[in-house]
């Protein structure tokens, strides 16, 4: 029988098991065995794979994390690390992989399959940040931003109770979707996202005024990361320019990352999970499959790369005036 061998790499997403969940149910379908390769690139180089039957995925659809575990592997990044895991997928017998990951693994796989051309390989984009290029959605990005709105919306509640600000900084990395998703969803007053390179004297005169206005609780929404110095700094720049003392900062941290998957994350990633096997199947290799525009489609992996939100004239808009 021909095998698939499959991964999940670098940070985790909710998604990941119902993503594996589909690549092996289409395998199977397919007539192909599958193999899980544990820890992600680490396990690629040290061999360490189990045969996943459809026993074995049953009823993991809903939850989050990845049972095949996930890892960051510094050999892998080294040509003498990826010839060790050639070895174990040629010793093994196995000559088509699929790696679910972010773009440093799809990077790492793509660089992989122009050392090995007789490995056939697929990659799955995953991560909550949303900011792999060629997808309009990656696995994890809905249940992270769904995550941070319920969170959003309980600190408003006690916001309001006490007329506080709540600066809360969500996970983003130097993209600002989950940033921007979540001060929509939750009309927060102010959003801070590197993509706008917002001034900040703006952004403090428009909380000034909302405060004068309503007196009563303020939410900005920061996206973590260098660009917009985080929820600390926001805090101290706030308070040298508002001299209020009532400020508390909520880092949303690695909850964003876990959790129950979200409706559209598991169909996402039954979808793209689906279509990887389908794909490979048909003599497709080295490429990733992408969600564009209701469609799953194909683009090389070597030109995945991380991509940054591209905010429009209308979509600033939009946030001046939700936020004004
Ligand atoms: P996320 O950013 O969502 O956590 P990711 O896949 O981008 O996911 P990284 O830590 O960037 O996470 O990469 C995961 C692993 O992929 C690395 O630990 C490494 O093994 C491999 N990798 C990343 N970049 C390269 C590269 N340029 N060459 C070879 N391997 C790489």
């Amino acid at each position: 029988k021909r095998k698939i061998a499959v991964l999940t790499s670098g940070g985790d997403a909710p998604g990941l098991n119902a993503c594996i969940n589909a690549v092996v149910r289409t395998a199977i379908y397919y007539n192909y065995s599958v193999l899980g390769v544990r820890d992600g690139y680490e396990g690629l180089i040290t061999g360490r794979v189990m045969k996943l039957d459809l026993t074995d995925v049953n009823d993991i659809i809903h939850l989050g994390g990845t049972i095949l575990k996930t890892s960051r592997s510094e050999q892998f990044k080294i040509k003498e690390g990826r010839f060790l895991a050639y070895e174990q997928l040629k010793q093994k017998d196995i000559d088509h992989l699929i790696v679910i990951g972010g773009d440093g693994s799809l990077k790492g796989t793509s660089i992989f399959s122009k050392e090995y051309n007789d490995i056939s390989i697929i990659g799955i984009p995953k991560t909550i940040d949303n900011d792999i290029s060629g997808t309009d959605y990656s696995i994890g990005y809905d249940t992270a931003l769904n995550t941070a709105v319920s969170a959003v919306d309980k600190l408003r509640d006690t916001a309001e109770s006490h007329n506080r600000i709540f600066i809360v900084e969500v996970m983003g990395r130097d993209a600002g979707y989950i940033a921007y998703g979540t001060g929509l969803a939750t009309g927060a007053e102010g959003i801070l996202i590197p993509e706008t390179h917002m001034d900040h004297v703006y952004l403090l005169d428009n909380l000034r005024r909302n405060w004068h206005e309503k007196r009563s609780s303020l939410i900005l929404i920061v996206a973590e990361g260098d660009e917009t110095g985080g929820a600390r700094r926001v805090a101290e720049e706030i308070t040298n320019y508002l001299g209020n003392k009532e400020i508390r900062i909520s880092i949303l941290g690695h909850i964003q990352r876990g959790g129950s998957p979200t409706a559209f994350d598991r169909i996402l990633a039954t979808q793209l999970g689906n279509m990887a096997v389908t794909f490979l199947n048909k003599g497709a290799k080295n490429v990733m499959v992408g969600f564009q525009r209701q469609e799953i489609i194909t683009i090389p992996l070597k030109d995945v790369g991380r991509r940054s939100m591209s905010l429009n004239e209308k979509a600033l808009k939009l946030l001046e005036i939700m936020t004004s």
